[in-house]
């Protein structure tokens, strides 16, 4: 006997490097502008005294602001610690069967970790040479399903018809769209939940709404299944979101003109920035997100691009994986980091 056999051992979800130092970031997918000035406002404002109170368990603010926001009731709206906190509580209440929940074998890589942890049996499909998720994959029984939407890190996003199909192939589990990136691009899901009772929604402040620090997440389902995610919920943590979160999150979401100015800008730069990797001799499909995913054109490796770039201090992310090990996820920065970043490109590519 020892201790070692009753401790749960988990292979750890990697996130990408933040760097302490001042470098030109582009492997998180943040946003490059800072967030709303009345969240700025909004937490300037606040007494501090109340730090010493427990916050609101139930976010009650937060949660109807962002229910009006989205015109849905309140009783069908959740939020957490981040969208990783969303999806980590979605798959504790709605992946409790015994039949493996199924994703694509590319996609975000925290599933199969949540996966794990919570002992969950799952199944991986493979996308298809492009990148594309084959429905049919999803038609045999299963515990769930979970879709990014549009996907990450392939950029590519799938259509409202797609979901539909695979929301009705699949009355008996449920089906979580992490819609994390879909203000960047792709139709999104949020209107279906009426209609099927099996699907929940997934949002993030993370990317759109420029809080990635702050850590707010949300989604949207039945009022039976925000139920169910409540009841789990609080019986891990009552206080999962703090009284700044709480604060800021309210003041991001209801600045609506602010977060279009930054998203039009964001994908404006990515525009360009795809023409500049284009005439590079980049291969990738156009992106519907704030990242492209990107194959350098023969001789170069995408790892040596990866580790010269990170010499002159510019950060993309790398995946040392199986048919992605040729790619560079790259998020879109400023103008000014974009074209920093393709000068340097240029240099390492002559
Ligand atoms: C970034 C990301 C998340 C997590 O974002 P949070 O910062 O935890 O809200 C979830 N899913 C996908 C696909 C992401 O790219």
């Amino acid at each position: 006997m020892s201790i070692e056999e009753n401790i749960r051992k988990v292979t750890p979800y990697t996130p990408g490097e933040q760097p302490q130092k001042k470098v030109i970031k582009l492997n998180t997918n943040e946003c490059p502008y800072p967030p709303s000035p009345e969240v700025v406002r909004a937490l300037s404002e606040t007494d501090w005294d109340r730090l010493r109170l427990y916050p609101d368990p139930a976010c009650e603010q937060l949660v109807s602001a962002i229910a009006k926001h989205y015109g849905v009731g309140s009783a069908q709206t959740f939020v957490g610690v981040g969208s990783d906190d969303v999806l980590s509580m979605c798959f504790l209440t709605f992946f409790a069967g015994n039949k493996p929940v199924f994703f694509p074998d590319i996609t975000y890589s925290f599933y199969d970790v949540w996966a794990d942890v919570y002992r969950i049996p799952y199944e991986t499909k493979p996308l298809n040479g492009d990148f594309r998720i084959n429905a049919e994959d999803y038609y045999e029984a299963n515990g769930g399903v979970v879709i990014a939407n549009p996907n990450a890190p392939t950029g590519i996003a799938e259509s409202l018809g797609f979901i539909k199909d695979i929301l009705e192939h699949n009355t008996d589990s449920v089906v979580i769209v992490d819609e994390a990136y879909i203000d960047f691009g792709g139709d999104s899901a949020l209107r279906l939940i009426d209609q099927y009772e099996n699907l929940v929604v997934v949002r993030t402040m993370s990317k759109s709404r420029a809080l990635a620090g702050m850590r707010v997440g949300y989604c949207f389902a039945s009022e039976q299944l925000i139920k169910y995610l409540n009841d789990v919920k609080y019986s891990v943590n009552s206080y999962t979101m703090n009284m700044p979160g709480l604060i800021a999150g309210k003041a991001a979401i209801e600045d609506t003109d602010y977060f279009h100015d930054i998203v039009g800008r964001v994908k404006k730069t990515r525009e360009w920035t795809s023409g500049e990797l284009k005439a590079l001799g980049f291969t990738f499909n156009e992106s519907q997100t704030n990242f492209i995913f990107a194959k350098p054109p023969a001789p170069y490796a995408a790892s040596e691009i990866f580790d010269k770039l990170i010499q002159n201090g510019i950060y993309v992310r790398y995946f040392k994986k199986p048919r992605i090990d040729g790619y560079l996820r790259i998020s879109i920065g400023t103008d000014d980091e974009m074209q920093t970043f393709i000068n340097k490109l240029k240099e390492i590519m002559l």
